[in-house]
């Protein structure tokens, strides 16, 4: 079905950060499958984790137990200082689990209608309950009715989010530590503790969706250990398999054992094949340091970018996040991404004005210079 508007390419091999298209044409990866491919393409030490997996066993079912399961539930509880995890196949099963979790919670405390608090421009997935979380008219239009229990209020605005302290409905705040699809916005570092506080007050759930900028991406494991406080949800997937559909909600404390046997399921969630693929991620994320590498070179690609942009007029801000990167323009620039492509990089616009550059972890110095300077050079020449 045509729900994708398409890019003229079509790639058939990849390498690190490099992907090669049908005609052979070299490009340079400066996306990653939208944060998947954090530990690069065609990574060996992931592919011989599938393939010795695929040949010993790749299904059985979550009748049983799993053994590349529990020993990823662990690391995972391990890395984030939460308790539980529930594995499904992608980042929106990680967020309707997020959300049916809530709702448990607040019916084991009486609430009638457990209302979700969700933000302006957020992205949870295109199921209806995360497209009803999500906070982009666009995406919801054409599917009414949406799912009921969910208030939003402005992205960055903790007192907006106080102010709902009044409403006994409410049982979770679901927020991104950043914004990926909103256009990578970054609130103010007082945000995530004063969302911690605000919860912990109410007997609300925080939950965060770090489906983007989880798994090293933004220069910690997860982007919630750049502060001092724990959610007591977190959802993740994209990265987690490199490609190997996988998701996770994870939970500690009071939410951690809101679900018990029959509450939730999945087919495929957990399957010894995914998890094997995810422990090798881990295994090389740890290896390589790569959450260090992010936070370095994210810091060397904004620095850069701030550099050789400062005078030009039509950019309005350059952003970052370790390895989550944006750059803001005046005006809309969707056609960046073609012109991009026509020099053999790969980007992305969101929110209609922001260039979003999510490279592979291991990209080199060498591609992270290339990458600036052809971004540099296309800035120039549109605005
Ligand atoms: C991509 C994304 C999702 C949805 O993940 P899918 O695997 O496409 O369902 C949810 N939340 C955030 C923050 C994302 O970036």
């Amino acid at each position: 079905m045509p729900t994708y508007a398409r890019l003229p390419v079509t790639f058939v091999k990849g390498e690190g950060a490099l992907l090669w298209d049908t005609a052979g044409k070299q490009y340079l990866d400066a996306l990653s499958g939208i944060s998947v491919c954090n530990v690069g393409h065609a990574r060996r030490e992931v592919a011989d984790a599938i393939c010795a997996q695929a040949n010993t066993l790749m299904h059985t079912s979550n009748l049983y137990h799993i053994e590349h399961q529990q020993a990823l539930a662990e690391k995972l509880c391990a890395l984030s200082g939460l308790d539980s995890v529930f594995f499904g196949n992608s980042g929106a099963e990680a967020n309707e689990a997020a959300i049916k979790i809530a709702r448990l919670y607040g019916h084991h405390k009486g609430v009638a209608i457990p209302t979700v608090v969700v933000m302006s421009n957020s992205f949870h997935g295109r199921t209806m309950a995360t497209v009803t979380a999500t906070g982009n008219v666009k995406s919801q239009t054409g599917f009414a009715p949406l799912v009921e229990g969910f208030v939003r209020v402005e992205y960055g605005d903790a007192d907006a989010v106080a102010a709902l302290a009044g409403n006994p409905n409410i049982v979770a705040v679901l927020v991104e530590p950043v914004q990926g699809e909103g256009g990578i916005r970054i609130p103010a570092a007082d945000y995530l503790p004063r969302l911690r506080a605000i919860c912990d007050q109410n007997d609300w759930l925080l939950m965060l969706d770090e489906v983007q900028s989880g798994m090293c991406r933004t220069g910690k494991w997860f982007a919630f250990q750049h502060t001092a406080i724990k959610p007591d949800v977190m959802t993740l997937a994209k990265a987690l398999g490199n490609g190997v559909p996988i998701g996770a909600c994870l939970a500690g404390g009071k939410a951690a054992n809101v679900f018990g046997p029959g509450n939730h399921g999945s087919t495929f969630g957990g399957n010894p094949l995914a998890c094997s693929a995810a422990r090798a991620v881990i295994a090389v994320m740890e290896a390589e340091q790569l959450a260090e590498k992010a936070a370095s070179l994210g810091d060397y690609f904004v620095t850069q970018f701030r550099a050789q942009l400062a005078d030009v007029a039509g950019v309005r801000e350059v952003r970052g996040s370790g390895l989550m990167l944006g750059i803001e323009l005046e005006k809309d620039c969707a056609e960046l991404v073609k012109q991009a492509l026509e020099k053999g990089l790969l980007i992305n616009v969101t929110a209609g004005n922001v260039i979003r550059l999510l490279p592979p972890l291991v990209i080199t110095q060498a591609q992270a210079d290339q990458i600036i300077t052809t971004v540099v050079e296309l800035v120039r020449a549109f605005v």
